[in-house]
């Protein structure tokens, strides 16, 4: 086959799948009607063709950034969010393992500093979005204002926000506001593709077990994980409104099963292709001035210049 041919294959897989975990509107949206250990029919046996699928999507992935980079208009913002232990970090990893590092950076959203406390809750974020031309990724995001923040109240307290301010509407405003976000950085050219990698209670329970016996796996388990765990529901309940309240066409949410790694870093890599082939981007064309140019330096060059 064909490089192109290829191209066009790895396009409409990768459309097919991604299409299958996209929320573009939330009304129905449910979280448990998305089964964390879905892999769409594959069995384990079917890992190694899945390792080569995503070989190849790392491949084609690479091949769109560079066609980002050099139309140098769009850029794509990638937003992670998960449970602890769901593979964000994994996904990044693996998913973004082809492309030119370059053209990409990864911010990691902790808890704010009091530098950050002391400013509106996207001031961090909108400091880092991607340059034109560039895949931004956040691994968590301003969503954890709806999140974390939602489940602890007592972060909502620390916020230094104008008591009058706070009030039952403080959610519905900031999903309010998130959607507004989301748009103004669609119509700035920030193509903005959301996910959430959905994993099961058990299967966190089992991860964090990992972590516990595997001495090379310690250093990445946290107390402050096991206790958020104590609050599965509370989080489970706040991830569905979010999705709910701010899943849109032009910034949709991808809700990746995530019990089993080698599907998840499949699918997060076709929404990554599908998102960014959506685009439409071509290599920019060359303008009569600027062919001349190649055309006489090719000449100089053989010429012995
Ligand atoms: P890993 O554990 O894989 O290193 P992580 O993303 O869990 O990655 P941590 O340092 O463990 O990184 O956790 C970051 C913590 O910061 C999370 O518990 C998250 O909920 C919290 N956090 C992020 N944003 C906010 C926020 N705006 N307000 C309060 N807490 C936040
Ligand atoms: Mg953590």
């Amino acid at each position: 086959m064909g490089l192109a041919m290829k191209m066009k294959e790895i396009i409409k897989k990768a459309h097919h799948v991604a299409e299958q975990f996209r929320v573009t509107n939330g009304d129905k949206f449910r979280l448990k009607d998305v089964d964390p250990g879905d892999t769409l029919g594959f069995t384990s046996e079917d890992k190694p063709r899945a390792k080569e699928a995503l070989a190849a999507g790392v491949q084609a992935l690479a091949t769109f950034q560079d066609v980002l980079y050099a139309q140098d208009k769009w850029a794509v913002l990638l937003i992670f969010q998960a449970m602890d232990a769901a593979g964000k970090d994994g996904a990044i990893k693996h998913v973004m393992s082809g492309i030119n590092p370059q053209g990409c950076q990864v911010h990691s959203f902790k808890s704010p500093s009091a530098e950050e406390i002391d400013h509106d809750y996207l001031w961090r974020c909108m400091k880092v979005l991607p340059n034109r031309g560039n895949i931004g990724i956040f691994n968590r995001s301003y969503y954890e204002e709806t999140l974390v923040v939602r489940v602890h109240p007592e972060f909502l307290a620390k916020q230094k926000l104008p008591p009058a301010l706070i009030t039952k509407e403080i959610w519905n405003e900031r999903f309010h506001d998130i959607r507004a976000f989301e748009r103004y950085l669609t119509n700035n050219g920030i193509a903005v593709c959301k996910f959430f990698l959905h994993v099961s209670k058990k299967e966190q329970k089992r991860r964090f077990l990992e972590r516990l016996m595997v001495p090379e796996k310690h250093w990445k388990f946290s107390a402050a994980d096991m206790k958020e765990r104590t609050f599965w529901d509370d989080y489970q309940n706040a991830y569905e409104e979010m999705i709910q309240n701010t899943a849109t066409k032009h910034a949709p949410w991808h809700v990746i099963p995530a019990d089993n790694k080698w599907f998840t870093r499949l699918a997060v890599a076709a929404a990554v292709i599908d998102t960014v082939a959506g685009l439409g981007l071509e290599y920019p064309k060359v303008d009569k001035d600027k062919w001349k140019e190649l055309a006489a330096a090719k000449k100089a060059l053989l010429n012995g210049a």
